[in-house]
């Protein structure tokens, strides 16, 4: 194991983090998308139609604590999250991915994930 993986901000699974506890099965979800690298569950308190949150499977606290070794976790979040879009058939109406990183962005959950929100229109500026 690395020295990178053994650091608390970098570890697979943290112990009292929500989303580590949904990723490893001991929280249920309504998971709509699940791979090595992600997962993909409804918001328990959806914003629009489809709300959904892309999870990466190792833990990362937020958008600040991700690295040039983390471009490929975050570019299949991205892809992932466009899939889920598509799939849930908002692709050509339009769709938001929202990623709120610490507390004046509104972050609740510190392990990082990608919302995808559509079925709605949506406002601009956000609140
Ligand atoms: P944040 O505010 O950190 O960007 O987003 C956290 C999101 O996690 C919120 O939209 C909130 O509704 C959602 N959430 C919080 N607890 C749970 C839960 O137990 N299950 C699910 N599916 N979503 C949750
Ligand atoms: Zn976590």
């Amino acid at each position: 194991m690395t020295q990178r993986s053994e650091s608390p901000v970098f570890s697979r699974s943290m112990g009292d983090c929500l989303f580590c506890k949904i990723i490893d099965k001991k929280i249920p979800a309504k998971v709509v998308h699940e791979d090595d690298q992600v997962i993909a569950f409804r918001d328990i308190n959806p914003q629009a139609p489809t709300h959904v949150l892309v999870v990466p499977k190792r833990h990362v606290a937020t958008l600040n604590d991700v690295t040039a070794a983390d471009h490929a976790m975050v570019g299949h979040m991205v892809t992932t999250a466009a899939a889920v879009a598509r799939s849930e058939g908002h692709a050509e109406a339009g769709w938001r991915a929202v990623w709120n990183v610490n507390a004046a962005a509104g972050q609740t959950v510190f392990h990082i994930h990608l919302h995808v929100l559509g079925g709605r229109a949506l406002g601009w500026p956000p609140g």
